[in-house]
């Protein structure tokens, strides 16, 4: 038995690798469909993390060469702090965070991580440091457990339980029949997009990166939803550099710096109050998306009365 169990067992483990493998290698043609001439310079070195402090300087880009998209911004996410990103659809603000993931390089400015800037250092190890929730997030068809331990594949099962009850989702799983070994995406269970969004936030959780990169999702939740997501989300970035492109007001209220971008320009910079107290785009973006929240319980008031 001892025998059997042993090949099996290591089958096991090689099966897996070659798993990892075969997403890595998606991944990585994901990334290069998306742009094929990004690659390392000749001796690029290894990016070396102190801080953790993003800076963008004079960042210009378009995809396409007549049609600019970023025209000059410039921000600073400080260690440890919180910069949000809001601004009409359209604006840039997603190829901000394509940018500093280096999908894409800037046509002119640069974009520094610790003074060094991006285009110099190799690419895996600037990946390594930054932890992205996406707006949708795209699950393995695999177990709950396997989409969270993707984050960190030397976690113990104790460490990924922990990630999971951080990120609010443990009490969800464990409820299920088959707990963490229950099996999710096309032919697995379907989880709804706050589910998936609060697994992507584990997995992160459990990568531990010191930059993070938030792509809020646009939808509207249902306010328990909403609630429970933001707690998960404020706990995975205490104490981290992160960069958010915020819907919600939760956040942009508690960022330590909102950035208003329109055209992919930064028209309006500052804290909440004080952008309140501008009196403009930030300001009307805040009263239009208050009354249409307002307008929505109100809604859902009438329902339940009926
Ligand atoms: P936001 O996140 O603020 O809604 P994006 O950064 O996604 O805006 O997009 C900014 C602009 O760039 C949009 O006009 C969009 O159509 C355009 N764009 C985005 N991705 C590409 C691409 N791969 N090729 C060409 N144009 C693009
Ligand atoms: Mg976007």
């Amino acid at each position: 038995l001892v025998q059997l169990y042993i090949p099996l067992n290591f089958m096991g483990m090689l099966y897996r690798e070659i798993k990892q493998a075969l997403i890595d290698i998606d991944d990585m043609f994901r990334i290069i469909e998306q742009n094929p001439e990004i690659q390392d310079k000749p001796g690029a070195k290894p990016l070396e993390i102190k801080q953790a402090v993003v800076r963008f300087e004079d960042v210009h880009f378009s995809y396409i060469p007549e049609r600019p998209i970023l025209k000059g911004v410039s921000f600073e996410v400080p260690a440890g702090h919180t910069v949000a990103i809001v601004g009409p659809s359209g604006a840039g603000k997603s190829t901000i965070s394509r940018l500093l993931f280096r999908f894409y390089e800037p046509t002119s400015g640069r974009i520094l991580i610790d003074g060094q800037n991006i285009a110099d250092i190799q690419q895996t190890s600037l990946r390594k440091v930054i932890g992205m929730v996406p707006q949708d997030t795209v699950l393995f068809n695999d177990t709950i457990g396997y989409n969270i331990q993707y984050g960190r594949w030397d976690a113990s099962p104790e460490e990924v339980r922990e990630a999971a009850r951080l990120a609010q989702i443990d009490r969800f799983i464990s409820n299920l029949p088959e707990g963490y070994d229950t099996p999710v995406g096309e032919r697995g269970l379907k989880l709804s997009g706050g589910e998936k969004q609060r697994v992507a936030i584990a997995r992160t959780i459990l990568k531990g990166p010191p930059i993070l990169v938030l792509d809020e999702a646009t939808s509207a939740l249902d306010t328990f939803t909403e609630k429970e997501i933001q707690d998960a989300l404020d706990r995975v970035s205490r104490g981290r550099t992160t960069l958010v492109i915020a819907h919600r007001l939760s956040t942009v209220i508690g960022a330590d710096e909102i950035i208003v971008l329109d055209h992919g320009r930064v028209v309006e910079r500052g804290n909440h109050t004080s952008l309140l107290a501008l009196g403009g785009v930030y300001a009307s973006m805040w009263n239009r998306q208050r009354e249409a929240d307002q307008a929505r319980e109100t809604l859902k008031r009438a329902e339940e009365e009926e």
